[in-house]
């Protein structure tokens, strides 16, 4: 096997994966992205409804960034010079709703900027893995991952067990992938058997993680009550954040006037209800009580004056890792069977940290797949 015939399989497409396969590639590393989404992007989704009054997109996960690291800001400003980034400059807040004020209009607790995809939070995954070099392969679950001993490479099976090829190495950049507590809703033990990697299997058992819902609203006319463009709740059980998305620069919207927000919960909240209903998936009926709930916490605070045209809930069952495991290293790695498990798990719970993560397992595979 030679570097420039080097084969590597990426599993998921949101930032981490991405990241990780555009770096691979630029190596001369033949890379396949397996993602069961219809896209890329992963928490850093855009999800396209339609409504009365025409197609509305929704940032439904990562609302945007912030950058401290300076690799990875050197990596953001050459997205930025790219157009797939831009800074969102509007003012944020806090809203303390016991008292029923904002508290803070001007900044929320963070001086940092705030950078967002353009048109879409997952432009960046988008344009990562369409460059040359990487074939991708959406709607497609990887099902089981197995080590062969004797070809010294990776099979990857779908979730039916058809074969979806050999790889010289495998980048698993889901906790999915190899946590059953992770994939209650299938019911079947998780693509990779952790006992082939036993030196990695003790990190691997159970990451925790804090789940949220997100609550897609787009109203004809703008929230004019509300000063700020994003902000926090203060003393609320139910709702943490809001963004008006249709703020971000370079954002296509289907009607001038129309203002597309989302809401998240609380994890609390989304813990107490998943408590309750179990991880299954909801039925829409559940989805439009969640959405009415968070909705009418919403109206309480006295910031909307209308009923919005369009109004949806997602779940996001693992938004948040609540724990990291990728040490100083900020990946996982196994150099004799070319394995590299990446992701936000791995470093810090958010964008920066799936970024950081996903440019080390790039660097881990690289350095030994250019060996042989
Ligand atoms: C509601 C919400 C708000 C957030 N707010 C912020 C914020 O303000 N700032 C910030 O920086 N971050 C925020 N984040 C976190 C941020 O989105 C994540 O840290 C980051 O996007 C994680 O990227 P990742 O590549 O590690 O994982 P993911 O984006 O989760 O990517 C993993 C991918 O693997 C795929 N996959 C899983 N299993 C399989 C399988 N068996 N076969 C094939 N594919 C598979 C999944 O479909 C997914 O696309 C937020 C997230 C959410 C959900």
């Amino acid at each position: 096997m030679s570097a420039a015939v080097a084969k590597v399989a990426v599993v998921g497409c949101g930032i981490s994966g991405a990241v990780c396969a555009s770096l691979l590639a630029g190596k001369g590393i033949s890379v396949t992205v397996f993602d069961s989404g219809r896209g890329p992007g992963g928490r850093m989704s855009q999800r396209r409804e339609s409504s009365d009054n025409g197609d509305l997109l929704f940032d439904h996960g990562a609302p945007y960034f912030s950058i401290s690291n300076e690799e990875v800001m050197d990596a953001v400003s050459s997205w930025e010079r790219m157009g797939l980034v831009a800074e969102w400059k509007e003012n944020f807040g806090c809203f303390d709703v016991n008292i029923a004020k904002f508290v803070d209009l001007e900044n929320d607790g963070q001086n940092k900027k705030k950078y967002v995809g353009v048109p879409g939070m997952n432009s960046i995954c988008k344009a990562l893995c369409y460059q040359p070099g990487i074939e991708t392969k959406f709607q497609t679950t990887i099902g089981k991952l197995d080590w062969l001993e004797g070809r010294n490479s990776w099979l990857l099976s779908g979730s039916g067990g058809e074969n979806l090829g050999h790889f010289d190495g495998v980048v698993a950049s889901d906790k999915s992938l190899f946590s059953s507590a992770h994939t209650p809703l299938t019911g079947r033990p998780p693509p990779l058997d952790t006992t082939l990697i036993p030196e990695l299997a003790v990190k691997l058992q159970d990451i925790p993680r804090h789940p949220c819902y997100a609550l897609m609203l787009a109203f004809s006319e703008p929230l004019s009550q509300v000063p700020v463009k994003g902000f926090s709740f203060k003393n609320s059980k139910v709702l943490r954040h809001a963004f008006c998305d249709s703020s971000k620069p370079g954002r296509l919207l289907s009607s001038s006037n129309c203002e597309c927000w989302v809401l998240h919960s609380t994890a609390e909240y989304a813990a107490g209800i998943i408590s309750k209903t179990g991880i299954k998936k909801h039925t829409s009926a559940a989805l439009i009580e969640i959405a009415e709930e968070l909705f009418r916490e919403f109206e309480s605070t006295g910031l909307v004056s209308s009923r919005p045209f369009f109004m949806k809930a997602h779940r996001w069952g693992s938004a948040f890792p609540a724990s990291s495991i990728g040490g100083e290293a900020m990946c996982l790695w196994d150099g004799d069977k070319r394995l590299a498990i990446c992701g936000d798990f791995c470093v810090s719970p958010d964008v920066e940290g799936a970024v950081l993560s996903g440019m080390r397992a790039a660097s881990k595979l690289s350095s030994l797949l250019s060996c042989l």
